[in-house]
This record gives structure tokens, sequence and C-alpha cells, in this order.
């Protein structure tokens, strides 16, 4: 069993080796619920030595354990079932998601069922890595095949636990890497409840672990081993730039997933009530901690003014309430030091623009997380609150000036990793897609995410690509062999 419960408090531990491991300091923290800020779980905290375990389990298993010869059909099996037994479990998992992240349990179940459809996308796609035959000129045959990186070390946000742990697994495995799952400390809880099945399903011990504990100790020691092939990280840039650095000392592969500040853009041609739920969802929807979020709402100025005050009115319609309610439109954020970050970036905003609604804590809380949905208006794309991801339910709506006006405010940002223009003129809409430089455009929409389609930035955003084929390719390695087929002897000496 992953846990037991003392006095409602239920204690986790490590995930090594296909078996659950206290920590080999015997250290613990505290897993909260930000709506009641009262601790739900201890969990053990992994250190270097733990990290160096799991690490060693993960190199057995894709060295010689029986994953190495596990067939691509096989591997793509033991998917479905992982699949199928986040469906049978997803009651359960979304109501813990919801209470360890804050999040509505609506869209806590939304995320559920992703991360089964995750698994059963790249069930399907484990068969179907293909390589290639290379027209070589010689008496020869030359082919490639492709071959799984190795051990992955996965680090993970606490925006959707669950579901970015399954984006990186589900792909590792497909590709018959081994894995070894750094959940964000905040949110450790649904990645250690799926562990539970890992057995069952057919996993072999050491090809998934999963370790808890701080990214300044447990994560940064999964990324300096030398027995980890690549890292594939989603987080914050300034933490990316560090795990690069570090990552250069053993030259492994790195994919990042990186933060934004998404432009959201809205021409006067476009459908009006749609715009005006898009830019509320595009930045409010899982209370703004959203790496794609739309945080700046770009208007064009003939309908700037009524643009700000219809997303205003519409606005006081978010409910805000307890997580597990179901109609609940946004709870709170995910932690005491998340809450301080962004309630520091809504005391700056008031110096640096206009407040149309919200700028601080909703009242009837006496407890929890909570912020309000704040829109900031006549913001200037210079000021701090333009350019730095918040990562919460504030939006910097900004105005534009025609297109190229639009287009110059929407790419002047360090980030690129999505953006969103509404038109329902055609010509403008495809020379603006074009235009910007962002790994993600969305057309008249913002947010919707398909495992079928490619995730990931330009710029700061980062590189590489989750998702689809895409996401697989990242754990795939192309080995090109070269068989001669002429019996002579070369002649060379
Ligand atoms: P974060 O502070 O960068 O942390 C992300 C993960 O990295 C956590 O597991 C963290 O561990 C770990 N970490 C921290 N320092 C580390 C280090 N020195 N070495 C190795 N690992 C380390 O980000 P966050 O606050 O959890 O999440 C918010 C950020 O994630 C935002 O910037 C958001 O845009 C980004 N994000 C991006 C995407 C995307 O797909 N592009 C998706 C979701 C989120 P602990 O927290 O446990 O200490
Ligand atoms: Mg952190």
């Amino acid at each position: 069993m992953s846990s037991s419960a003392t006095a409602g408090i239920r204690t986790y531990k490590n995930y090594v080796n296909g078996e659950w491991v206290a920590s080999a300091s015997g250290q613990t923290f505290p897993v909260y619920d930000p709506s009641t800020e009262e601790v739900i779980a201890e969990v053990a905290a992994a250190g270097a030595a733990d990290v160096d375990l799991a690490v060693k389990a993960a190199r057995a298993a894709f060295d010689s354990g029986p994953w190495a010869t596990t067939t691509a059909q096989d591997r793509g099996r033991v998917l479905f079932k992982l699949a199928e037994k986040i469906r049978q479990n997803s009651p359960q998992l979304a109501e813990i998601e919801c209470r360890n992240t804050g999040k509505p349990i609506v869209e806590a179940e939304y995320d559920i069922a992703d991360v089964a459809t995750c698994f059963e996308y790249y069930g399907g796609l484990a068969t179907k890595v293909l390589g290639s035959v290379n027209p070589v000129p010689a008496n020869a045959l030359s082919f490639t095949l492709r071959e799984p990186v190795g051990v992955a070390g996965q680090i993970i946000p606490w925006n959707y636990p669950l579901l970015m742990a399954a984006w990186k697994l589900a792909p590792a495995l497909a590709a018959g890497c081994t894995c070894v799952l750094k959940p964000a400390e905040q949110t450790p809880l649904t990645a250690l409840e799926f562990a539970n099945c890992f057995g069952e399903v057919g996993l072999p011990p050491g090809v998934v672990n999963i370790l808890n504990g701080p990214g300044e100790t447990a994560g940064a020691a999964l990324v300096a081993h030398p027995g980890v092939d690549k890292i594939a990280f989603t987080g914050s840039a300034a933490v990316g730039k560090i795990i690069v650095k570090s990552a250069a000392d053993t030259l492994k592969r790195v994919t990042l997933e990186l933060g934004g500040k998404s432009p959201n853009i809205f021409f006067t041609d476009a459908d009006w009530e749609a715009s005006i739920d898009g830019a509320l969802f595009g930045v409010f929807i899982n209370q703004g901690e959203v790496c794609s979020a739309g945080s700046r709402i770009l208007v064009e100025k003939k309908i700037y003014s009524k643009f700000v005050e219809a997303m205003t009115e519409k606005a006081k319609r978010i409910k805000l309430g307890a997580p597990l309610e179901r109609d609940t439109k946004m709870g709170p954020l995910v932690s005491k030091e998340q809450y301080d970050r962004v309630s520091s970036y809504l005391e700056l905003g008031k110096k640096e623009a206009k407040v149309a609604i919200g700028g601080g804590r909703p009242k009837q809380f006496g407890k929890g997380y909570y912020v309000e949905p704040t829109i900031f208006y006549d913001v200037d794309n210079t000021a701090r609150i333009a350019r730095e991801e918040i990562f919460g339910p504030v939006a910097s709506v900004i105005p534009f000036d025609g297109e190229a006006d639009a287009i110059r405010i929407a790419n002047d940002t360090p980030y690129g990793l999505a953006a969103a223009v509404w038109t329902r003129d055609i010509y403008k809409a495809f020379r603006v897609v074009k235009s910007l430089r962002a790994g993600i455009v969305w057309v008249n929409h913002m947010q919707p995410t398909y495992v079928e389609a490619p995730w990931g930035g330009y710029k700061q955003s980062g590189f590489g690509r989750e998702l689809g084929p895409w996401g697989l390719e990242e754990y795939l390695e192309t080995k090109q062999v070269f068989v001669n087929l002429d019996e002579t002897p070369i002649g060379w000496y």
C-alpha cells in the first residue's frame, strides 16, 4: 500500500523498485488542502541517497530487466491497462487532485479523464514507431533503429499533477524507457496513488519510480545523476535554466516545458459574446495557474472600453467556492507560497495599471488561499505585470491599434508558449498566426489541448515538444545500421 491513515492524515513513502520505501533520512514533509490550510498527508522526503537508489533501480530495469525485452505490443498493452485503472479509479483520483490542488472538482474530473486518454493514445502509438531504409550509394543496406533513450528523469509542477505525470510517463513507457518521476512537493498524492496499480498491470519493478521531495534536493540530485540519460522538465523558466546548466555536466538530453505570458488577441470584428467568454476562460481557468494562460489580453482600440466593461461584468459571475462543490468555478491557489506571490503582483499591478475588478482576497473566506479574479486594464506592455508570469487569476488588458501593433505587442515578450487570435476575417487570422512566435496558436478559442497535437514553446518557454508523435520522439534515439552486402575486401591497404 502506498499510504496509511492516522487521524485523517495519510502517510506516503517513495515508490522505488516496485516497493514503498521510507526515505534514507527518515524525513517527511506535510501536504496541504489549500482550501482549509490543513495538512492532509505526510510524505517521505527523498534526498540524494534515495535518488541514487531509484536511478539504480531504473538503470537495472532498463539495462537488464524484463522491460528491456518487452515487445512494443506488450508495452502498449500495459499502457492500456494503466488507462483502464485510471478510469476505474477516476472518482477517487479526481477528489484527491481537487483537495490537494484546490482546483474545482469538475476540472479535476476532466484532468483525470485526459490522463486516461493520454495512456490510451501512447498505448496505441507504441507499435507505430517506425524506422527508415536509407538510399545510400553502396552495395549495402542502410536502415535506422529507433531505440529508447534510457533512464528518464521527469520533474513536474503542481498545476495539473497527474496529467503532467501522464504527459511524461506515457510516451516514455511507449518508447521503452524507464522513469524516475519527481512530482511537485505541493501535489504528490495522485501520482503516488496511481503507483498502487503498477505491479498489477505488469510493470516490472524499477520501470517507474516515484520520489517525493523538494526540487532543490531531490530534483537537483536527479538532474545531476550520471545514471540518468534524459531530463524532461515542466516548470518555471528560472528552474529550467538551472536544470540546463546542471545537465550540461553529464550532457543529458533535456526537454523543457516552461512558462508563458501568452497574448490573447481580440479584433473588432470577432464574435462579441464568444470573445468575452474566451478572454475570461483563457486566463481564469484553473485559477489562472496555467502555463498557457492568456494573461495578456490585447484588445483593439475601437472596442477596448466596452470590452473591459463586458469582461468585468461577466467576471462578477465567476463563482469562487470550496473545490469539492460542483458549481465552483474557481478554488484557492495551490499554496501559501503561491498566494503570497500572486498577492504581491496584485499590489504591484495597482501601481502599474488600473483595476477593473478584484485585486485582493475575497471577503467571504476565513481560510484558504483564495484570490479574487482580477482584471487590470490600461496596462503598458513594458509593465512587470505584462512581462512576468504571475500564475494566478490575474489578467492584464492592453489596447492595440491595428494588426501590426497587435503582432508587435504580442511578440514583445521573452516567452513563446501560446497565443490566441479572435477575428472573423480569415486573411487576418492566418497572417497573425504566421507572425506569432509561439508554439501553440488558437484561432477563436483559447486553451483546448489534445494529446494528438504537439505542445511546447518557442523562445524562453522551452524546447522539445510533448504530446502526439512529437512527445514520443523525445524519448527515442536513432541508430543508423549499415549492412555491407559486398563480399569483396575493401582493398584499401
Ligand atoms: P517550479 O518552481 O519551476 O517547479 C517545477 C518542478 O521543478 C517542481 O517539481 C520543483 O520541485 C522542481 N524544482 C525546483 N527547483 C529545482 C531544481 N533546482 N532542480 C530540479 N528540480 C527543481 O514551477 P512550479 O511553481 O511548480 O510550476 C509553475 C511553473 O510551471 C510555471 O512557470 C508554469 O508556467 C510552468 N508550467 C509549464 C507547463 C508547460 O507545459 N509549459 C505546464 C505547467 C506548468 P518542488 O516544487 O517540489 O520543490
Ligand atoms: Mg516549488
